[in-house]
Parts: structure tokens; sequence; C-alpha cells
């Protein structure tokens, strides 16, 4: 850990730089005019509905590309074609060999990285600062699971003696087809979080991205094609999610499922697989919290929490909407917190010194105005009363930072906004803090800001939820599991860890004794 101490001021929101969709990203999108298809067994597919779905810049509202949704007919040749890929040799490939053909997507996926980072900021409203950084994240991800892969047993176990003449063992085998649910939110990521483990453990995939930003997937099962997996091993279907997604959640012939989103659907889904018995492992949305201790620096907490606050303006899952400041700096907080989030430059995704770019859709505003509403109702003051922004020269869904304090003890918090968002509330102990902090049906991420470390990681095992962290905020690693509790997720201890290879695996106990005669 590093003692160098850090200035206030250099802490800033993650920043854009000017950027250009590259004539690849263009030429992608257009596909000479016809819509994008699914990938099922190694073709690409129109989807029987004859729906097409458009992907659009939400910092402009321009149209990207029309995309092909896929029906019922769709999802269920994909479960086929996942179904005799499997059996017909991927099933049967080394750790090896599923490393090597990984390790080809991966390199292709760095040659076309451009492509990729248009998906993220054009499509998905990142600023380059972060969308660079998610991007890093792939080739780590596949080098963590082929290592995992390495070292997991599969097939039969060591034989156990349980009674006379009875041999005991288990055998380790994929499920076969399972299906990967994503959200919009962070789609390169988490379309690698889901597909390296599922593809190290041995198993086809179907990817169902989100219908706002599908393209990053399409553009990965059209790498993937490059990178000789046989058709069939990894199949995309883009198409919205009451349709779509639905049609893989009531599919008999997916085995598992991995979903990534919001708790509502999280829990249709689950309720859909299991009428036939599919195991789900769902990772969902978060109502994050911080607690500032009396002994920490206001200006430098509020800043980093700020940045943290920020992050693709709140929109990701462990964001933190709740601040407990103790009463000693609680004046000095909000005061460089007001001054942090109105000094944020509200802009397009793509353009230069852009921090606070677009949100993704037009529901978006209509959610954060209800829970804006919702806080001033139960009691919160605005400092910085949020609401749509204009952006000279671009039409999109652009919308004000929301700072908000309320007295102590009132329960004003509207659940995941998913905005730069966040309301600080004073408090008279660190227990008083911990104790409303926990007080939310989430648990996804919380961290405390102290400079008393023994202090900050007694709270950080004590808040009720998957992740706690001390002076940091969502974070996560390779090695160390990503989950959820309360209504953000389960069962397992989450995502990016072991555990999530041995989730894509089945484990049977075989006994085998004698003939008896
Ligand atoms: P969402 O729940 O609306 O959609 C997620 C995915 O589910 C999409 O692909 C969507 O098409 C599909 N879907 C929607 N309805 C469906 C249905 N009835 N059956 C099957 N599939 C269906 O979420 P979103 O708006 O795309 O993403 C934001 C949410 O995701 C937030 O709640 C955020 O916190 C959460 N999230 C969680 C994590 C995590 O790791 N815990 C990471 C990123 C995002």
């Amino acid at each position: 850990m590093s003692t160098t101490a850090i200035a206030p001021e250099t802490i800033q929101a993650f920043t854009a730089a000017d950027f250009t969709a590259p004539d690849a990203f263009t030429n992608f999108c257009s596909n000479g005019g016809k819509p994008l298809n699914g990938l099922i067994g190694g073709k690409a597919v129109s989807g029987s509905m004859n729906a097409l779905i458009d992907v659009v810049n939400p910092g402009t509202k321009e149209v990207l590309a029309s995309v092909s949704e896929m029906g019922y007919d769709e999802v269920n040749l994909a479960v086929q074609s996942g179904y005799q890929a499997y059996h017909g040799g991927w099933k049967d490939t080394s750790v090896e060999e599923r490393a090597a053909l990984i390790m080809k997507l991966v390199e292709l996926y760095e040659r076309d990285r451009e492509v990729f980072l248009a998906c993220e900021i054009i499509n998905g409203g990142k600023v380059s600062e972060l969308a660079n950084g998610d991007l890093g994240t792939v080739r780590p991800c596949a080098e963590y699971y082929i290592d995992v892969a390495r070292k997991t047993r599969f097939g039969d176990s060591d034989i156990l003696d349980v009674a006379a003449d009875v041999d005991a063992y288990t055998y380790v085998e994929p499920w076969g087809v399972v299906a990967g649910i994503i959200p919009w939110n962070y789609p390169v990521v988490l379309t690698a979080w889901f597909m390296m483990p599922a593809l190290m453990a041995g198993n086809c995939i179907l990817i169902k991205p989100s219908e706002e930003t599908p393209l990053s997937a399409l553009y990965f099962g059209k790498l993937a094609m490059e990178a000789g997996f046989p058709p069939g091993v990894i199949n995309v279907l883009p198409g919205r999610g009451e349709l779509s997604g639905k049609f893989i959640a009531e599919h008999p012939g997916i085995r598992y499922i991995s979903f990534t989103g919001s708790p509502g659907v999280g829990q249709s889904i689950l309720q859909a697989a299991d009428k036939h018995g599919t195991r789900v492992k769902r990772e969902m949305g978060g109502n994050g919290s911080a607690i500032v201790c009396a002994d920490a620096d206001p200006e430098l907490v509020a800043r980093m929490i700020g940045r943290n606050v920020n992050q693709h303006y709140g929109q990701t899952c462990c964001t933190i909407h709740r601040v407990f400041a103790q009463r000693e700096i609680f004046d000095d907080f909000i005061g460089a917190s007001e001054a942090f989030f109105k000094d944020l430059k509200i802009g397009n995704q793509a353009e230069a010194g852009t921090q606070l770019g677009p949100v993704i859709n037009s529901r978006q505003p209509v959610r954060i105005l209800d829970g804006i509403e919702f806080a001033k109702s139960n009691g919160a003051e605005a400092i910085l009363g949020g609401g749509s922004a204009s952006v000279s020269g671009y039409d999109g869904y652009y919308m004000k930072p929301t700072l908000l304090r309320s007295p102590t003890g009132s329960d004003c918090n509207p659940g995941e906004v998913f905005h730069t968002f966040v309301n600080v509330q004073p408090v008279d102990s660190v227990e008083q803090a911990l104790q409303f902090a926990n007080n939310t049906r989430y648990g996804l991420g919380s961290s405390v800001w102290t400079k008393d470390l023994e202090q900050g990681k007694r709270i950080a095992k004590q808040f009720r939820d998957g992740t706690g962290q001390v002076n940091c905020h969502n974070m996560g690693a390779y090695g160390i599991p990503y989950g959820g509790q309360g209504i953000s997720g389960g069962p397992g201890g989450g995502v990016s860890c072991e555990e999530t290879l041995h989730d894509y695996l089945q484990v049977k106990a075989i006994y085998v004794t004698d003939y008896p005669g």
C-alpha cells in the first residue's frame, strides 16, 4: 500500500479524450445497408419475427445500426447448434485446445481494439478514460480463467472406499449449453466475464447482449469465427429482454444461465428457469453506500467519492448513492462534494474534457427525476437539484448531477437510480452510519473512508454487502469474488473467482460395486 499523500485537487472525474469511430466500426454497423444478424451455428441468422432494433448513440440519438431480433425459433436453433457442437467434439477438447482458441480470440480483439472502444464510447456513452480501462481487463480475464481451468480437475476424482467393496468418486463435466444474459452498461467486460469461464469450463454458449448495446457481443461473435471456434460453440442472440431474453430463460435445453442486470428482471428469469430446473446465477443492481469517518480529510475524500459516484455517470452497479458522514466533518465534506459535482463538465462522450456524458436512453431521465422527487418528498434537500441538461450541438440524453442532504435517520432512499446521484446524511457515530448503510434490500458494495485502517477493516467486514472496501470503491480483481447479497445477487460467491468457473461445471457422484452374483 502506498503511503504517499495525495493532493485533493489531483483527484478528477473520469474524463473523455476526443474520439472518432474508425471506419471498421462504421462499416460493421452499416453492414452493407442490411441489418446486423445474430450468430447461430457459425452463420449469420436473421430473426423469424422480422423485428428490427435500432442501436443508438445516446449522446446524439443517431441510429448507428439496425439489429435483427432473435425469436423463439432462433433461440431454439442456437440451443440445437450448441448441443451439436458440444457433442460433436467440443466436450472432448482439452483445456489447452480451448486456451489456444481463446488466446487467438484475445489477439484478434486487441487487433480490433478501436472497434470495441467505439462500441463502448459511441454506443455505450462512456468517456474514453473509463472505456480504455474496461478494455484492458479482457486479456487478464482470459489468462485468469485459463489458469483456473488448468488447476481444475475435470472427469473422475480419486476413488473413495466408502463401504465394503464399494468405490465412490465424483465425475465433473461441463453443463453442455449455457447462456449469459448481459446488461447494457459494461458490455465488453461483462461479455468477457461470461464467455471466458463458460468456454474454459468446456461449454457451448449463447450470449444474449442488451438491446441497448449489442454491438460488441456481435463483433466478438464475428472474431470468434475468424479465430477458428467450431460453429455452434459461440452463438450471439440479440433482441429485447422480454422476447429473446425470455425465450432463453424459458428454454429447457439450456442447463445454466448467468444473468447480470436489474433485480426485477433477475427475479423473473429465476422463476421462468426454475420451471424446468435450469440453474441460474444472478449478479444484480446495487445501492452502494460510503461511510466517511471523522478522521478523514473531507475535501480529499469528497473528491475520491465523487469520482466513484460519477464513474460512468453513476451507471455502475455498485455506485455510491448514499453517503453517511460524521458530523465533525459533515459541512466541509458536503461543501467539497458540491464543488466537485458542480465542476463536472457535462458534454458529449466523444468530446475532449467531458466528464458527465449522456444516460443510455429516454427511460433513464424519467427514472432519475422520479428518484429525486422521491428523496425530496421524504425529507431530502437539494444542494444540486439535477434535472435535464442541454449540450450545445448535441441532441442526447443529458442530465445534471444530483447532490442531496437529508436529516439523520431519514429514509429518503429511492433505491438504485443509476446516475450521478448522491444523498449525504450526517451521523453521530460510525456504528450509527453502519446501521443506516445496511438498511437496504440491496447488498453489492460499500466503502468506509478513514485514516484508521483497523477501524476501516472492522467496518468493511460488517457491511451487509458482497464487497466491503476501505478508502476505495468500485473495486474488482480476478481471484477475488465479485457478487451481491440481498436482492443484489446470488447464489454463490460471485464472478471473477475460481468458483465462477466451477459454476459452469456439473458434479456427479458415482458409486460402483461388483455385480452381485
Ligand atoms: P436489465 O435487467 O434491464 O437487462 C439486463 C439483460 O436482461 C438485458 O440483456 C435484457 O435484454 C435482459 N432482459 C430483460 N428482461 C428480460 C426477461 N424478462 N427475460 C430475460 N432477459 C431479460 O438491466 P440493464 O438496464 O441492462 O442493466 C442495468 C442493471 O444491471 C442495473 O441494475 C445494474 O446495477 C445491473 N448490473 C449489475 C452488475 C453486477 O455485476 N452485479 C454489473 C452490471 C450491471
